[in-house]
């Protein structure tokens, strides 16, 4: 199965962050309705100083990844700074030697990010957490390429249930984080992290799929 250059790709990583950066008041502003408003602060803070450090020469995706999660780990504060350092770093491990990024390798990479976050966070699907965006779109990408759809095809899989487990969220009362404390009232507004979590998951994919169709 074709795939895209690990060595190539890092530039992903950047895209990533840009995006992030683009929507760091929005995020904040739904933090502020079920949380203390910090999430897009937080995270443009990470994304942005990881940025600073990939900028100039061109970098694999993998080790990419790896400053990203370094970064967010060591220099970022509240939920997210912890559970998207080791997803990051998860998604870098996985493609740590890998020269080819096929569907398969994706699809590791995403489960190896997915694990990582659960192991440390242990929130699950309708707990109202980044995981109702992130699940549902590693199962979204499983399923099509077991359907044997293509990888691009497959990634447009991945982007909708992203999407749509955000979305999922607006209904679900929060029983993990900060927005758990307000229990009913929780119910009514997007969760923040799920919300970021379907922005990358988003990059990430048209990312790849820019890669797959040779552009540089
Ligand atoms: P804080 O809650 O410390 O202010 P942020 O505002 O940066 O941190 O992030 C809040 C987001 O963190 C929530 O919207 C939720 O998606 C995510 N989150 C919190 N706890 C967990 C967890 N245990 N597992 C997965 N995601 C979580
Ligand atoms: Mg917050």
């Amino acid at each position: 199965m074709p795939g895209f250059s690990n060595a190539d790709s890092g530039d992903i990583v950047s895209a990533i962050a840009r995006r992030i950066v683009e929507n760091r008041a929005y995020l904040s502003d739904i933090d502020g309705l079920i949380g203390d408003g910090d999430h897009g602060v937080n995270m443009a803070k990470g994304f942005s100083l990881a940025a600073e450090r990939l900028r100039g020469e061109a970098r694999p995706l993998s080790t990419s990844l790896a400053t990203l999660g370094d970064v967010l780990m060591t220099e970022i504060g509240g939920s997210m700074g912890p559970l998207y350092g080791v997803m990051f770093s998860g998604f870098a491990d996985a493609l740590d030697g890998v020269e080819e990024i096929d569907a398969p390798a994706f699809e590791r990479m995403l489960r190896s990010g997915l694990d990582e976050v659960q192991s440390i966070g242990d929130a699950k699907v309708g707990d109202k957490t980044l995981i109702d965006a992130f699940a549902p779109a590693l199962q979204a990408f499983s399923a099509a390429t077991a359907k044997g759809e293509s990888f691009p095809v497959a990634l447009d899989a991945l982007i909708v249930a992203a999407e749509k487990g955000r979305d999922s969220t607006v209904d679900l009362v929060a029983k993990i984080g900060r927005a758990a404390r307000l229990g009913e009232r929780s119910r009514g507004v997007l969760d923040p992290g799920a919300t970021s979590c379907a922005i990358i998951l988003r990059t990430l994919a048209e990312g790849a799929t820019a890669k797959l169709a040779g552009v540089p």
